[in-house]
Parts: structure tokens; sequence; C-alpha cells
């Protein structure tokens, strides 16, 4: 069973590999958080897929055939693991499919942030040629990259791609990470979380939400920044205090936020991020170009493939 695919239209794929392996049922992608919804979806399968779907406790206990979960993501964190493996069921993620766009976008961001392209199409659209540097220039400063400091928390796969596209912008990078490695020290220096914290005009999130990556960025961490400071989080939402964040974005002590996950998705209406100044946000959007899809697609198969093999 597929929670939360496409039934209509999975795009430019198909599912037709999976259907290859076995008997398939795809469900629409939907909010679901009704327990007993789903539940009703596939309490009689072997296999499950999810990409956003949660799979909790009581979900899993009431599948008694279930033997699979792939998760159709890097960020396993809508499963409960313990629960999974208590019962002896396989979970299997999709570590690297995301790689390139991942870091692609999170640039992505902080270029909009320097160069606010998408408010000044806007404005040549409505009548306004607003290059007049009295005024313009104040509300939206250009900001140039070169020679400032990326700071990238969580120094793996996507991090080091992202640190990677700074470098060739001309950016220091810095790096903190629990497990410092040769490749990342082609690119960055290692440095303790609080020297990022001093030292870096640019701050991205990229390491998993654990216990103690939760809330990393919050009221204290930010008063140890630069001012001006630009966030970046295209991770998992609770990394970040977003309260302590919409605070510091209206203040003026960080400059700009570009975030592709918020806590609570989809965003609530309620979010003080919604309103906060110079803040972007994407519905978590950065894992899908088509061709990370259809390495997605392809990783998906092959793992339910090896599974069934044995
Ligand atoms: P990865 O496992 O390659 O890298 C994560 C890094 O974080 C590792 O090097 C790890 O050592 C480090 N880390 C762990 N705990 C840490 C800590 N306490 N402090 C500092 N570093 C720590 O994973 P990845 O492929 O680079 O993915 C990173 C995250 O990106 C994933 O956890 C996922 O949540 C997110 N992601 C988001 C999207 C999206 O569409 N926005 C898509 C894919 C992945």
């Amino acid at each position: 069973v597929i929670l939360d695919g496409y039934t209509e239209n999975p795009g430019d794929l198909s599912w037709e590999g999976f259907e290859k392996i076995g008997d398939l049922t795809v469900y629409d992608r939907t909010s679901l958080t009704d327990w007993q919804e789903i539940t009703d979806r596939i309490k009689d399968a072997q296999a499950v897929l999810t990409n956003k779907t949660p799979l909790p406790r009581e979900v899993i206990n009431s599948c008694p055939k279930l033997e699979y979960i792939g998760v159709l993501a890097t960020g396993y964190n809508v499963v409960d693991i313990q629960a999974a493996k208590e019962r002896g069921i396989v979970v299997c993620n999709i570590p690297t499919y995301g790689t390139a766009a991942v870091g692609q976008f999170a640039i992505a961001m902080l270029l909009e942030i320097c160069h606010h392209i998408g408010h000044h199409d806007q404005a040549v659209r409505e009548g306004r040629w607003e290059s007049n540097p009295d005024w313009c220039f104040w509300d939206y400063p250009l900001i140039e990259l070169s020679g400032k400091t990326m700071g990238v928390i969580g120094f793996g796969r996507i991090g080091q791609e992202t640190g990677r596209i700074a470098k060739a912008l001309g950016m220091r990078v810095i790096a903190n990470d629990e497990y410092p490695n040769d490749a990342g020290r082609e690119i960055a220096e290692y440095v303790s979380r609080e020297e990022l914290f001093c030292r870096a005009d640019v701050i991205s999130l990229h390491c998993p939400l654990f216990p103690s990556t939760e809330g990393l960025v919050n009221k204290e961490s930010i008063a140890k920044m630069k001012d001006g400071v630009i966030i970046l989080n295209t991770s998992r939402g609770p990394l970040i205090v977003e309260n302590d964040l919409a605070e510091a974005l209206n203040s003026g002590k960080v400059y700009a936020a570009g975030l592709d996950v918020v806590s609570v998705e989809p965003i609530r209406g309620d979010n003080p991020l919604l309103t906060a100044k110079n803040c972007i946000i994407t519905p978590h959007i950065a894992w899908a170009p088509r061709e990370s899809r259809q390495r997605l697609m392809n990783i998906a198969v092959e793992n339910l493939e090896q599974f069934v093999k044995g």
C-alpha cells in the first residue's frame, strides 16, 4: 500500500515498478492525522510506503500482517522506529536521492534573500521600475555573498553539498557535526556549535531531528549570533523555536530566514513566522525536482525487491 501517492497522476513517473512486485493500492496524498483512518487503509498490508503520513505505535500495532515500511524520504521521523523494531518490521528510508536538490534549494533561498528577485519581478509587472538607490536599496538591500561566512550545522550529504555551492560563490565555510570526516574537511573548517553561532553570517541547518538538535535555534543561541545573520532551514521544522526566531526577525537581530520546513506541516494559520519580517517559507518541496523523484522511486522499488527476495 502506498499511503500518500498520487492516484490520478503520479506526475511524470509511474508506479509500475511496484506493480511488478505485488498487489498495489495507492492512496492520495492527504494531511492524514486520523490514526483509525490510516489503520483502515493498511491493516491488511504486508508492505507500506509512506512519505509524510505518520505511522505511530498505535497504527503499527493494529496491522498484524505488516512486515515492511518504506519511507519515501530521507528523514524517517514519521515512523515510530521503536514500535516497528519490537514487531520485527523492517524500516527502510532513502538517504541519498535528494542530496543535490536540497543543497541547491538551500542556496536558492539564500540567493532570493540576497537579491529579492521575486519582489523586483512583481514590481516591474505592476509598472514600478524601482531602480532608484535612494530608497529601494534600503528596503530591499542586495547582499554580496563572496567573502562572507557560511556556517553549516550537520555536515553530512546535504550539508556538504550546500557547503560546496557556498564555497563556489566565494564564501568561507565552517561546519559543525558530531562526526567530522575527511570529505568534509576539504570543504569546511569544523568548529564547535558555539563558535559557529559567533562566526557565521549565514547559518544553514542540515542535521537530523534528534533530542540533541531539537530547538537548537532559540533565544539563547540567537543572542550569540552576529547581528543581521541569515538562517536557512531545509531539514526539519522543530530544529527552530519558531516564536524565538519570529521575535528575532521582527527586531532585526536576524536579518532574514529561508525555511522549507516548519514545526507543524502544513503550516498553521497562527504560526508567528507567517507574519515575521523577511521570512520566506516554502511547503517542504526542496526534495522534489523530477530527477530526484525518479531516483527516489527507483531506489524504493529496488529496496522492496531486495526485501521480498529476503
Ligand atoms: P546525513 O545523515 O547525510 O547528514 C546529517 C549529518 O548531521 C550527519 O553528518 C550527522 O553526523 C550530523 N549530525 C547528527 N547529529 C548532529 C548534531 N547533534 N549536531 C550536528 N550534526 C549532527 O543526512 P542528509 O542526507 O544530509 O539529510 C539531512 C536532513 O535533511 C535530513 O535529516 C532530513 O530531515 C532533511 N531533508 C529535507 C528534505 C526537504 O525536502 N526539505 C529532503 C531530504 C532531507
